[in-house]
C-alpha cells in the first residue's frame, strides 16, 4: 500500500495536464491504426493520445530542437517530444508545424507495447527500438507526414 502515494505524487508531478486526451489531430485514427496494428500488430486498444499543445510546449528539445515538455523521466525532469508513464495512454507534443512523422507517436506506442510485454526499457536499449525510423517511413508512404 505504500506505493500508490509514490505513484499518484509521480503522476501529478509529471506535469502532463490531461486536457490533451479530448483534442482530435487530422487523420488520427488512420495514424493510430497503421502504428499500433499494421506495424506493431497489437491486439489491445491503442493508448490514448494526450497531445501536449501550446503553452504546455515550454522548452526545446534537445535532440530534435522541436518544442516539447518537462517531464519526469528515470533520469529527472528533462524536456521531452512524449513520454510514456503506462500501457493505455502516451502524451505526445504537438505543434503547429507537426506531422506524425516528426512527433513522437511511434515512439510512445512503442513504449506503450512494450509495457503491455513488461518491458521496461526507458533508455531505448533494445534492439527493436530500430523499428521506429521504419514506421514513420510507413507512416510518409500513407501520406500521413504532410
Ligand atoms: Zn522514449
Amino acid at each position: 500500500m505504500r506505493s500508490a502515494p509514490l505513484v499518484a505524487l509521480l503522476l501529478v508531478g509529471c506535469g502532463v495536464d490531461p486536457a490533451g486526451l479530448s483534442m482530435r489531430v487530422p487523420r488520427q485514427d488512420e495514424a493510430v491504426r497503421a502504428i499500433w496494428i499494421d506495424a506493431y500488430r497489437r491486439g489491445e486498444e491503442p493508448p490514448a493520445i494526450n497531445w501536449v499543445t501550446g503553452e504546455a510546449l515550454n522548452c526545446t528539445q534537445p535532440e530534435s530542437g522541436r518544442p516539447g515538455f518537462y517531464a519526469l523521466t528515470i533520469d529527472g525532469y528533462r524536456c521531452l517530444g512524449g513520454v510514456t508513464y503506462v500501457p493505455t495512454e502516451v502524451a505526445v507534443a504537438w505543434s503547429a508545424e507537426s506531422t506524425f512523422c516528426t512527433s513522437t507517436l511511434a515512439h510512445e506506442f512503442k513504449h506503450a507495447a512494450h509495457a503491455w510485454d513488461g518491458v521496461f526499457d526507458p533508455r531505448h536499449e533494445r534492439a527493436d527500438w530500430a523499428e521506429v525510423p521504419l514506421v514513420n517511413e510507413y507512416l510518409a508512404s500513407l501520406g500521413l507526414c504532410e
